[in-house]
């Protein structure tokens, strides 16, 4: 009984411009933490005749599959609004590997020492941020939102020294691919026409075959990405997700989330939710996420002008009327999402009004905004007196009155509401508890919380604890996951 890889390691074929070829380097004492089955078995991939300590020397690198060829990405990025050469300083790729239905997935070590690419970083990633990027990622998945996912977490037997000494470990990342609007500054920054092309096609064929033989390559790619990352945000905004770190190192090219740093759901509606400690101008916080989307989408359209047109100036005017449709597309898409929380059919130019209303009550009054689209489907979890206040029970009789209209029942909007609507989210203090009870090396609350967060449209027994927020979003502070 074999495993199942089946390499591809079309990305190792490129030149060395584009990577550095490395190895991940050997830990001491590997231990399993978490394993994701269902992921595994949905890859093609076969695990079951590996007993724990060949698990753990597998998803540490120490023993590399057959077939794989491990390297380090390079890539450039804007940190907060900051152009540096950045690259995979603490994860190597080890291959791509091909499921049954001929999809491609990168696999990808994080935490796997250093490269040419650490600056002064040791390369290496502890426990707790490897746990949170493992639970928040599948729960995006279970929320049917585009990301990377999460394969397994080792435990490396080594400390890291952060504020102070940490179990490190290493996450096995899965992902469409890796390749990031850095990916194309890098390769842009270095002047080289050649090189830029070979990524454009590149990606093209790997992502876009669509557009192959298109007359534009470039605008349509640019068109494509927009579209998606339009896509992605929007479902962002649907479940009150805060990336918190959207530096064009971390918007991937494929459009799913990626880079689960300092991330966080929202529980108490407040458009300018922001999380991470270091952002302290809040330029990543929630409402601004459409905003970043664009901006770093225009830092994407730089890289490819000179395929654009030959004629710069021509080049540039085509690519700023996409960028420029941005927010009519973004506001349409936004739009219907919020119809569908709603629960509303056909359109109704005074819909905006009636969204925005309900916004701006639940900012007033402080609700939950997850729990508020729950108590609109009837699902009463946090019993908020807030309901009862008389502005939002006169919002309702409006709300209702547009429900009656494109042959609605109750029966169709709740359906509609109930795809949309997630029960449950993984609700900070939750994602908090058990983090610290995995460090103490009790796996239960984690499995558990993984566990609920894989339906979050369905109901639940018993879950009610998972579904209560915390209250106190203004304390909640993340951390860059280092
Ligand atoms: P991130 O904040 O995880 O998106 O990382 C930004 C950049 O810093 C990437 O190039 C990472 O590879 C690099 N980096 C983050 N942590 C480390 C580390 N511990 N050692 C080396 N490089 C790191
Ligand atoms: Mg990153």
């Amino acid at each position: 009984m074999t495993i199942g890889w089946c390499f591809d390691n079309t990305y190792f074929k490129l030149s060395k411009a584009f990577k550095e070829d490395i190895k991940p380097i050997p830990v001491k004492k590997p231990e399993l933490v978490l394993f994701n089955k269902k992921l595994a078995e949905d890859l093609n991939l076969d695990f079951s005749n590996l007993d724990n300590q060949k698990l753990s020397e597998l998803f540490s690198g120490n023993s590399l599959p057959e077939g794989s060829n491990s390297l380090a990405q390079a890539y450039a990025g804007h940190q907060f609004g900051h152009f540096t050469m950045l690259g995979d300083g603490r994860a190597v790729l080890i291959g791509e590997h091909l499921s049954k239905d001929n999809k491609r997935y990168d696999i990808q070590f994080k935490g796997s020492g250093k490269t040419a690419f650490s600056r002064n970083g040791d390369g290496r990633a502890a426990l707790g941020p490897m746990l949170r990027e493992y639970i928040i990622s599948e729960a995006m998945n279970g929320l049917r939102i585009p990301t990377t996912r999460s394969l397994a977490v080792v435990k490396t037997g080594e400390d890291v020294i952060r504020e102070a000494f940490l179990p490190g470990a290493i996450l096995t990342r899965i992902a469409s691919s890796h390749i990031r609007v850095g990916t194309f500054q890098y390769i842009a920054a270095r002047e080289k026409k050649d090189e830029l092309e070979v990524l454009l096609n590149y990606v093209i064929n790997r992502h876009y075959p669509d557009i192959k033989n298109s007359k534009n390559k470039a605008i349509d790619l640019l068109a494509n990405v927009m579209e998606k990352q339009i896509d992605l945000v929007v479902n962002w905004m649907r479940v009150g997700f805060v990336h918190g770190v959207m530096n064009t190192d971390n918007m991937s090219i494929s459009g799913e989330t990626i880079d689960y740093g300092p991330c966080a759901f929202m529980d108490t509606y407040d458009p300018k939710t922001v999380f991470s400690s270091i952002d302290q101008m809040g330029r990543y916080a929630y409402c601004n996420q459409p905003v970043i989307t664009k901006w770093n989408l225009s830092r994407f359209a730089e890289c490819l002008i000179p395929f654009i047109d030959n004629d710069q100036e021509k080049a540039i005017e085509l690519a700023t009327k996409i960028i420029n449709s941005f927010e009519k597309k973004y506001e349409e898409k936004w739009l219907n999402m919020m119809r569908d929380k709603l629960g509303l059919f056909g359109v109704d130019e005074k819909d905006k009004f009636l969204i925005l209303d309900l916004l701006t009550w639940m900012h007033q009054k402080k609700v939950d905004y997850t729990n508020t689209f729950c108590h609109l489907m009837n699902e009463n979890i946090d019993d908020d007196k807030n309901y009862e206040d008389k502005d939002f029970q006169n919002w309702k009789i409006r709300w209702d009155e547009r429900l009656k209209t494109n042959n609605n029942t109750s029966e169709k909007y709740l359906e509609l509401m109930k795809t949309v609507n997630p029960l449950i989210i993984p609700r900070n203090h939750k994602v908090e508890e058990a983090l610290e009870e995995a460090k103490k090396n009790n796996l239960k609350p984690i499995n558990q919380l993984i566990k609920v967060l894989k339906g979050p449209y369905s109901h639940q027994k018993d879950i009610l604890d998972y579904q209560i927020g915390s209250n106190s979003d203004k304390k909640y502070q993340t951390f860059c996951g280092t």
